[in-house]
């Protein structure tokens, strides 16, 4: 027998159950470690699929891993970590649930008491303080969001095919406006365009020269993780498939039906997409740690993802990663690619070693990895390595929907799903 069982398990709290937490918490060792994973979220998102469910692709089930598995001896609680207090090493909690009616006896506070905490809470959507944006626009972050967008789309096409509705208001109603020229607002633009030429302009023939989708960018280029060739490329691209790119777009104030921009004045929408700006969550932006100066606001580690106090001494106990995170010294990407190099980083070291404070193997390096965006009609760019577009970049984009996923059940459905769609069209009538 393990002669671990005999012992008292180190306890390893993680914070977050995006990218970075689901992988580390189904990764670590249960003969050695008691994992308990704090997460207002019950699911993790595989956030590359979202664009995809918002657009039919998918059914949104697809886009969701469960935390609580079958046969795991993983603790789970559904709460927002407010404060670590890391000379305690102890977690407050408060319970997270909006729709159910809790009695006060519910909602109170709780602490979690650990040996190591892992920091994995990602970002939030940063609206820069622009008056209704928060209020009336759509984000994409989670799947709940992706599904609400569905809704919408559906919304808005019905809507436009009522009798005697006016042309003007049929355009405004078609109108989609993505703001943040990013890999999410491009690739979501890539992807309406095929929907709104293929399957809706089936469904919808009235109303196949009235949709328009454009991308509000606040900078003058897209896709700004990539070379100027292929940010030109991709913009020729999403030209070419009759996606509007307006650069340096100020926009100053955001109403139900219509954004305002000091370019074009007051531009009415169907559909407004908030693709851009991150900023830390509440739980980061106050903790007593290092943290980077440029750009975002991250929790600053080692080389070995411990993190940095404020006087620049290593927290041996404390380890971050993920969105919220940076190695001191580096500018990784907020991606998953990232987040999830650092999670099978962190599981080597926990599992393989007796005590990970005592830096043993080797520290992290990441790995360059491809990083793919869609543009639409079989078109797109790659990144990393090797650098392409057109068609080879598609096919890289459609492999990449069963490389993220590491369940072999949502692989067998995503292949599944493709057959009906090639057969039948997707199942975008259905809500
Ligand atoms: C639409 C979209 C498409 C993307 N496509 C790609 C792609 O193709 N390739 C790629 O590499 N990356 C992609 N990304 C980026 C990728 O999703 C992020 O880098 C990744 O999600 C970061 O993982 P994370 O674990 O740090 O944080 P997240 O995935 O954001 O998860 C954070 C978790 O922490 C929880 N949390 C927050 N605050 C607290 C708290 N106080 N207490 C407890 N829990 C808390 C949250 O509820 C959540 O569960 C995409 C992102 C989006 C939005």
């Amino acid at each position: 027998m393990d002669h671990h069982c005999h012992k008292h398990k180190e306890r390893i709290a993680i914070i977050g159950t995006g990218w970075a937490g689901y992988a580390l918490a189904h990764g670590l060792d249960l003969n050695k470690f008691s994992v308990t994973v704090v997460s207002p979220e019950t699911t993790s998102t595989m956030t590359p699929l979202l664009a995809s469910v918002a657009c039919g692709l998918f059914d949104f089930r697809l886009a969701q891993e469960p935390i609580r598995r079958k046969r795991r001896g993983i603790k789970y609680i559904k709460a927002c970590v407010t404060h670590i207090d890391f000379e305690e090493k102890t977690l407050s909690c408060h319970p997270a649930f909006s729709h159910l009616a809790m009695s006060e006896s519910d909602v109170h506070e709780f602490q979690v008491y650990y040996d190591k905490v892992v920091i994995a809470p990602g970002t939030r959507i940063d609206t820069f303080n622009i008056p209704g944006v928060e209020e009336y626009a759509y984000f994409l972050k989670k799947v709940a969001d992706a599904q609400a967008i569905r809704n919408r789309i559906s919304e808005m096409f019905e809507m436009a095919s009522i009798p005697n509705i006016p042309e003007d208001r049929q355009r405004q109603l078609l109108n989609v406006i993505i703001v943040g020229g990013g890999p999410t607002g491009i690739g979501m633009a890539g992807e309406l365009t095929d929907l709104f030429q293929d399957d809706y302009s089936e469904l919808y023939p009235h109303l196949r020269d009235k949709t328009r989708v454009s991308v509000h960018a606040f900078s003058h280029k897209i896709l700004s993780p990539y070379d100027t060739n292929l940010q030109e490329y991709a913009t020729q691209s999403l030209n070419r498939n009759n996606v509007w790119v307006k650069f340096d777009s100020h926009i100053t104030r955001v109403t139900a039906n219509a954004i305002e921009t000091q370019e074009e004045g007051r531009i009415g929408y169907g559909l407004l997409l908030w693709a851009t700006g991150e900023r830390p969550v509440p739980l980061v932006d106050s903790l007593d740690v290092s943290k980077s100066t440029h750009g975002m606001r991250r929790i600053l580690t080692d080389s070995r993802l411990r993190v940095l106090k404020k006087d620049g001494t290593v927290d041996v106990n404390s380890y971050a990663l993920g969105d919220a995170a940076d190695i001191d010294g580096e500018s990784l990407p907020p991606t998953a690619e990232v987040a999830l190099q650092k999670a099978d980083y962190l599981i080597h070291q926990f599992n393989t070693f007796p005590t990970p404070d005592i830096e043993p193997g080797v520290p992290f390096r990441y790995k360059q990895r491809q990083l793919v965006t869609y543009t639409g009609r079989k078109d797109g760019v790659v990144a990393g390595k090797k650098e392409y577009s057109g068609y080879g970049a598609w096919l890289s984009w459609k492999s990449g929907n069963l490389m993220w996923t590491r369940s072999w059940r949502r692989r067998i459905m995503i292949s599944v799903t493709w057959v009906l769609n090639w057969l039948g069209g997707r199942d975008i009538a259905r809500n």
